[in-house]
């Protein structure tokens, strides 16, 4: 029993310190449960789907290859996508701007594929070929670029996190051929001062290869301008640029992911 009164008083200063050090939901997190613990809440069970790619049991389909029903144009006040959908994907229709999901994000999982132009044109390079993106919370962009043979600035090529970190490697597929991204996002948290007290991370598979492992967005991303964070929502729509290419996507689906506490330093 001295053990366990000797443990318990440790635990009890371990968290007085902790607080004083700010960082009490780490602590929480670190001790709420002994190794093992019997009382620990088991993870719930979901079917896993049969092959890698296919969308989860409690996955959000926002994209079956059949409608844009789950989109909204990201212009005119959020009115019909106008982006074209046959054979199983969707397409990019110049100028006819981004769309975004109806639903809002905040921390998800993400499996988006898409294929840039097959026929490549001399006159398009870098930028200009094969370009769109997916913006978490349309905010933070995760580029999407026809990265195969095509030189452009490390920091916007395909898997970069834009202006921002280039991809650790170009895992790029020949153009017309269909890629993949799997996703996990953790959204920003602002303080009630508006300061950013958890910047959002990011972990990005290109074609089954890490390309971002875990890096710490430095803010709202645009070209050649610094990223800085203002506060917004912890939830807002996933959105894809139309930048002139007719990009196609398909099999997109996302899961909500709860927070993790050990990450916010308050
Ligand atoms: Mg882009």
């Amino acid at each position: 029993m001295k053990g366990r009164s000797r443990v318990t008083k440790s635990i009890v200063y371990l968290l007085v310190v902790a607080i004083g050090l700010g960082v009490s939901c780490a602590a929480e997190e670190v001790i709420k449960y002994d190794v093992h613990d019997i009382t620990r809440d088991r993870p719930r069970v979901m079917t896993a789907p049969r092959r890698l790619g296919q969308p989860p049991a409690d996955a959000i389909v926002l994209f079956d290859g059949t409608d844009l029903s789950e989109w909204v144009s990201d212009e005119n006040g959020g009115g019909p996508a106008r982006w074209k959908v046959e054979n199983g994907y969707m397409e990019v229709v110049k100028e006819t701007g981004d769309i975004r999901t109806k639903k809002a994000f905040g921390n998800c999982q993400l499996h988006i594929e898409w294929a840039t132009p097959r026929k490549v044109s001399p006159k398009e390079t870098g930028q200009k070929r094969g370009n769109s993106g997916v913006f978490f919370m349309g905010k933070y962009e995760l580029q999407v670029l026809d990265s195969y043979e095509n030189e452009t600035y490390a920091d916007g090529q395909a898997g970069s996190i834009y202006g921002q970190y280039p991809p650790l490697v170009n895992a790029s597929r020949k153009p017309g051929q269909w890629q993949s991204y799997d996703v996990s996002f953790l959204h920003p948290i602002f303080g009630k001062s508006g300061k950013c007290i958890r910047p959002a991370r990011i972990t990005v598979f290109h074609n089954g290869v890490v390309v971002q492992n875990n890096v710490e967005i430095k803010g709202a991303t645009a070209h050649k301008v610094k990223a800085k964070y203002s506060p917004h929502d912890d939830k807002l729509p996933l959105s894809l640029q139309d930048h002139n290419n007719p990009m196609r996507f398909r099999n997109i689906w996302i899961r909500e992911l709860p927070e993790q506490p050990y990450l916010i330093k308050d």
